[in-house]
C-alpha cells in the first residue's frame, strides 16, 4: 500500500499549489531552504540548484512541422538541467493505471511540481508522445551553481573529446568531484507500468530525504529519470505507442517521437548506468544477458559492472523479502533470473533496437528489468493490486541497489567508462571477457564474445559515386543526432587509391563512440551457427539499407587529415538543371524523392513517369524550385527520346491491411493510407471505386468474404487496371484469394530475419534500380513463377545471407523474392522480402513505392 500512501502525499502537496505559481513555490524541505537562504536574489536566482522557468519551455527534440529536408536540432543539450513549467494534464478516468493502483497520468504533472519545490530536481518537457502528452525528464543532485554545471559540462565533454586525457585527469583526482550522470528509463511498454510508479517513490526519498546517505549520493551523481517513454500506451494500456510501435525495437531506427526525445538525453548524460524497467517475468529478471553479445560493445568493460551491479540488485530484491518475486534454488536460497548466468540462450543482447543495449554505445552499464507479477488479464482487484505493489517494490529495490553500486563505485564504474572510450579513439580491437567472476557465473556459452576488428574509416561518397544525395545527408544527420563524429571534405581527395569528390563525407572510426558508428554503417554478421535461439531480430543496418553508398575502408588507409572537416549539420540542398527546359527529370531513390513526388502529386502537378522509372515534371521552375529545397531533390535534364516514353502517374488513393509499422512507413513517404477489411465494403462504408490501390500484409481483408455484390465490384475493380502490392504470407494469401499471379511461395523459419544479398532485374520498373542488398523477416521466396510473372528481384546464389539469423537458409538461395505482373487487368507485385519493417529499412522504401504508383 506504499504507493497509495506516497502518492496520495504527492497529491495533497499539489493541491497546494496553483500551476502557474508551482514553479515558484517557496521549498519545504530545510535544505533547500538553506539553498534559498544562501542565494543573496531569493528563490529565482539563477544560483538555485536549477534556473527556475525556462527560456526553452517544451523543447522538443523533434519540432512538429518541421519540413522533411531540414536536419533535426542537434541533439547535443547543454548539460545545465532546465526547470520547466510542468503543466497539468487533463484528468482522464478511463486511464488504465487507476485500475491497477498505479499513477494515472493525469497525476504525474502535480506529483512533478510538488517534487521541484525540493530545489534537488529539477523537471524538464523533453518532447511529446504521438498523441501530444508531454514527456518528462526528472533529474535530481543537489544544488550546483552556474559555474558548477559549467565546469561539470566541460569534464563530461572530456570524456568523448580526448577519453585519455579525462583517465589522466581521473587518477589526478579531477574528477573527484564530478558527479556521475545515471539514468532510468521507465514504462516503454505502456502496458509495464510500475517502474514509473517506483522512480516517483525514490524520486520523493531522492527530493527530501535528509538521510546522510541520500545527500552524499546527490553530491555524487547527476540522476535522470523518465518518468513515462510511453505516456499514450500507459493510459491505454498497450505495449505499443500510438502509431502501433513497439518502441524498445526502435532505438536504432528512432522512428518515433518519444524515441527521438529520450535518445537525446541519452546522449546528452551518456549515463554510466542506465535501467529500462519493464515486465512481467517470473522471478524478476535482471540483465545482463545470454549470449550472442553485440560484436560493437566493449563487452569484457561491460560485463565487469553489468554482473556486479546485477548481483547488487538481486540483493536488494531480496531484501524486500516478497518472496513471490524471486525464485527458490535448490539448496532453498532465493534468487532473481539474471541471463548470464541461469539461462543458455535466447534472452540476448545482440540488436541495439532496445533501449539498454542502444545506450551501452555511450558508454552505459545498461540493463533490462523485468518487475515479476503479470497483474493483466483476469484476477480480482485485490490480486491485482497485490501484484502492483510487488512489482513496484520490486523496482524500487532494484533502482536503489543501482544506486548504491554506482555510488560505491563509482571511480571504477569512471574508470571503465572512460577505458570503454579510450579505446575507440586509440582505434584499438575489442577484448576477450578476462573478469574471473564473470567467467564463473557465465551459463552456457555467455561468457564468448566475438573480437572485432573495426574499419579505419566510412566513406560516404558524394558526386558521381553516390547512388543518393538525399539519402547520404539522412545518414550523416542520423549520426550526428547520435553523437558520432563525421567529416567533410573541403576539397576533392584520394582514400585507398581511390578519388573522392569534395563534399564526401568521412567517418573516421578512431572516435570515442566507434561502436555505435560501427553498428549504424557496417552490415553486421551472420549468427545462425552462434546460439539456435535469438530474442528479436539479428539484423539491421543503416550502411546497407538507408539508400546511401556506404564504403568501408582498411584498418591499413591514411585518412588526409587535410582535406577533412568536422560537420554538425548534413543537408541535402537539392538542384535544378539550369536554362530553360520543357521538362525535368526526377529520379527517386530515397524517402525524399517518394516525398517529393507525392507532394507534386499532391499539389495537382501533372507527373509522368519513364520507362525507366523516372519521373517527369513540366518546365516550370516556379514549381520545382520549391520542391528541390523542401526535399534536397534534384530535378535533372531529359532527353525528348527519354520523354516520349512517360506514361501519366496519378495520386494514389490507397487501400492497406496492413501492420502499424508499415502503415507509418507508408504516410512518412507522403501516402494517404486507409485501412481496409470485407466488412468495410460489405457494409458500404468503402468504395473499390474510392481506391487506386492496396497493399495487403495481414489477413485483415480477405476477398473471398465479400459478398456477391462486392465481390464484383472488386473484379470490376481488378479489371480496371487496380494496383495490388501483397507483401510477405499474407500478401501471397491475398493473391491466392483473389486469383492473381500463378507463383509458388515456400518460407523460411518463421523467426529467421536478416540482411540478404539480391540480384535486380535491370528491366524492372520496380526494382531496376533498387538496392543490392534487402531485409527479410520471415522470408519468403518463390520457388515457381509461371507464364507471364516477371521476376522483379531473386536472392544471390552462394553467401547471399550477410547477416542475421536465419537456420536453413541455403534452400532460398536464387530465388524470387520480388515478383510482378498483370492479372485480371490489374497490376501485381508480391514481395518476399520486408521492405517497411518497422519503418527501418528506407532504402528499400522506393521498391514499394514504384509498384503503388
Ligand atoms: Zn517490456
Amino acid at each position: 500500500m506504499a504507493v497509495r500512501r506516497s502518492m496520495t502525499a504527492l497529491l495533497a502537496g499539489a493541491l497546494l499549489l496553483a500551476p502557474a505559481s508551482a514553479a515558484v513555490a517557496a521549498p519545504t524541505d530545510p535544505e533547500a531552504l538553506d539553498a534559498v537562504a544562501a542565494s543573496p536574489r531569493g528563490p529565482a536566482d539563477t544560483d538555485l540548484p536549477f534556473g527556475v522557468g525556462s527560456d526553452q519551455r517544451g523543447r522538443s527534440a523533434d519540432a512538429p512541422g518541421r519540413q522533411p529536408n531540414q536536419p533535426a536540432p542537434s541533439a547535443k543539450l547543454p548539460g545545465k538541467p532546465r526547470n520547466d513549467v510542468i503543466a497539468d494534464a487533463p484528468v482522464e478516468l478511463t486511464d488504465a493505471s487507476i485500475a491497477y493502483n498505479l499513477i494515472p497520468y493525469h497525476d504525474i504533472p502535480p506529483a512533478l511540481r510538488d517534487l521541484q519545490r525540493s530545489g534537488r530536481i529539477s523537471v524538464e518537457i523533453i518532447g511529446q508522445s504521438v498523441l501530444g502528452r508531454d514527456l518528462h525528464l526528472v533529474v535530481a543532485t543537489a544544488p550546483m551553481s552556474d559555474a558548477g554545471w559549467k565546469t561539470w559540462q566541460q569534464l563530461s565533454d572530456l570524456r568523448f573529446s580526448d577519453p585519455q586525457a579525462a583517465l589522466a585527469k581521473l587518477r589526478a583526482g579531477g574528477y573527484d568531484n564530478w558527479r556521475t550522470p545515471l539514468f532510468i528509463n521507465n514504462n516503454i511498454h505502456g502496458n509495464e507500468w510500475e517502474g514509473t510508479d517506483a522512480s516517483l517513490q525514490v524520486l520523493q526519498e531522492l527530493a527530501f530525504s535528509t538521510e546522510p546517505a541520500i545527500v552524499d549520493m546527490l553530491e555524487r551523481h547527476v540522476i535522470a529519470f523518465v518518468v513515462t517513454n510511453n505516456p499514450d500506451g500507459r493510459v491505454a494500456a498497450t505495449r505499443a505507442n500510438a502509431n502501433g510501435f513497439d518502441m524498445n525495437r526502435d532505438y536504432i531506427t528512432a522512428s518515433q517521437p518519444e524515441v527521438r526525445a529520450v535518445r537525446a538525453q541519452l546522449v546528452r548524460y551518456s549515463p554510466l548506468t542506465m535501467l529500462d524497467i519493464h515486465g512481467y517475468v517470473n522471478c524478476t529478471l535482471i540483465e545482463p544477458t545470454t549470449g550472442p553479445h553485440g560484436d560493437n560493445y566493449e563487452y569484457d568493460l561491460y560485463i565487469k559492472h553489468a554482473l556486479r551491479n546485477a548481483l547488487a540488485m538481486e540483493q536488494a530484491v531480496l531484501a524486500t523479502g516478497e518472496t513471490r518475486a524471486t525464485c527458490a534454488n535448490p539448496d532453498g536460497s532465493r534468487r532473481n533470473d539474471i541471463p548470464f548466468r541461469d539461462r543458455t540462450q535466447g534472452w540476448d543482447d545482440w540488436p541495439p533496437i532496445f533501449t539498454p543495449m542502444y545506450s551501452m554505445y555511450h558508454g552505459a552499464i545498461g540493463h533490462t528489468i523485468e518487475v515479476p507479477l503479470n497483474p493483466r488479464g483476469n484476477l480480482t482487484e485485490a490480486e491485482r493490486h497485490e501484484r502492483t505493489r510487488i512489482n513496484t517494490a520490486v523496482a524500487v529495490a532494484s533502482i536503489k541497489g543501482n544506486l548504491g553500486y554506482a555510488t560505491e563505485n563509482r571511480a571504477q564504474l569512471l574508470a571503465n567508462h572512460l577505458e570503454w572510450f579510450r579505446r575507440g579513439v586509440a582505434g584499438e580491437p575489442t577484448r576477450p571477457i578476462d573478469d574471473p567472476l564473470a567467467l564463473s557465473l557465465a551459463r552456457g556459452d555467455n561468457a564468448k564474445t566475438h573480437l572485432q576488428g573495426f574499419p579505419r574509416a566510412y566513406v560516404i561518397p558524394a558526386g558521381a559515386e553516390q547512388r543518393s544525395a538525399t539519402a547520404a545527408a539522412r545518414v550523416v544527420q542520423f549520426m550526428l543526432d547520435n553523437d558520432l563524429e563525421v567529416h567533410r571534405a573541403w576539397r576533392p581527395f584520394t582514400l585507398g587509391g581511390t578519388h573522392y569528390a569534395a563534399g564526401t563525407y568521412v567517418v573516421d572510426m578512431h572516435q570515442a563512440k566507434r561502436g555505435l558508428a560501427s553498428a549504424l554503417l557496417g552490415v553486421g554478421r551472420d549468427v545462425t551457427n552462434d546460439f539456435n535461439a535469438m530474442y528479436d531480430i539479428s539484423a539491421w543496418s543503416h550502411g546497407h539499407l538507408w539508400g546511401a553508398t556506404v564504403q568501408e575502408m582498411s584498418e591499413s588507409v591514411i585518412l588526409d587529415a587535410k582535406a577533412l572537416r568536422p560537420v554538425t549539420e548534413a543537408r541535402a540542398t537539392g538542384a535544378v538543371a539550369p536554362g530553360k527546359q520543357a521538362n525535368y527529370g526526377l529520379v527517386v531513390d530515397s524517402v525524399a524523392g517518394i516525398q517529393a513526388v507525392n507532394r507534386l502529386l499532391n499539389d495537382g502537378v501533372t507527373v509522368s513517369r519513364t520507362a525507366d522509372g523516372t519521373f517527369v515534371v513540366p518546365g516550370d521552375v516556379a514549381v520545382v524550385r520549391p520542391i528541390a529545397e523542401a526535399y534536397g531533390v534534384e530535378f535533372v535534364k531529359l532527353t525528348p527520346p527519354q520523354v516520349r516514353t512517360a506514361t501519366p502517374v496519378a495520386k494514389t488513393r490507397l487501400g492497406v491491411a496492413a501492420n502499424g509499422g508499415e502503415i507509418f512507413a507508408l504516410r512518412q513517404m507522403g501516402f494517404d493510407p486507409i485501412s481496409v477489411t470485407q466488412t468495410a465494403f460489405n457494409n458500404g462504408t468503402l468504395s473499390f471505386a474510392d481506391f487506386d490501390a492496396l497493399f495487403v500484409s495481414t489477413a485483415a481483408f480477405n476477398p473471398l468474404s465479400l459478398n456477391t455484390t462486392q465481390s464484383a465490384a472488386f473484379e470490376r475493380w481488378l479489371a480496371d487496371g487496380g494496383t495490388v502490392v501483397g507483401r510477405g504470407a499474407s500478401g501471397k494469401q491475398f493473391n491466392d484469394r483473389a486469383g492473381l499471379l500463378d507463383v509458388t511461395i515456400a518460407a523460411g523459419r518463421s523467426d529467421a530475419n536478416g540482411i540478404v544479398g539480391v540480384v535486380n532485374n535491370p528491366a524492372s520498373p520496380i526494382t531496376g534500380k533498387a538496392l543490392s542488398t534487402s531485409f527479410v523477416d520471415a522470408p519468403q521466396y518463390f520457388t515457381r513463377v509461371g507464364a507471364g510473372v516477371r521476376v522483379d528481384q531473386r536472392l544471390a546464389d552462394e553467401g547471399f545471407f550477410l547477416a542475421g539469423h536465419w537456420g536453413g537458409q541455403e534452400a532460398a538461395a536464387g530465388h524470387a523474392v520480388v515478383v510482378s505482373g498483370e492479372a485480371k487487368g490489374a497490376k501485381v507485385t508480391l514481395f518476399g522480402t520486408e521492405p517497411l519493417f518497422r519503418a527501418h529499412p528506407e532504402g528499400l522504401y522506393p521498391q514499394v513505392a514504384a509498384a503503388l504508383w
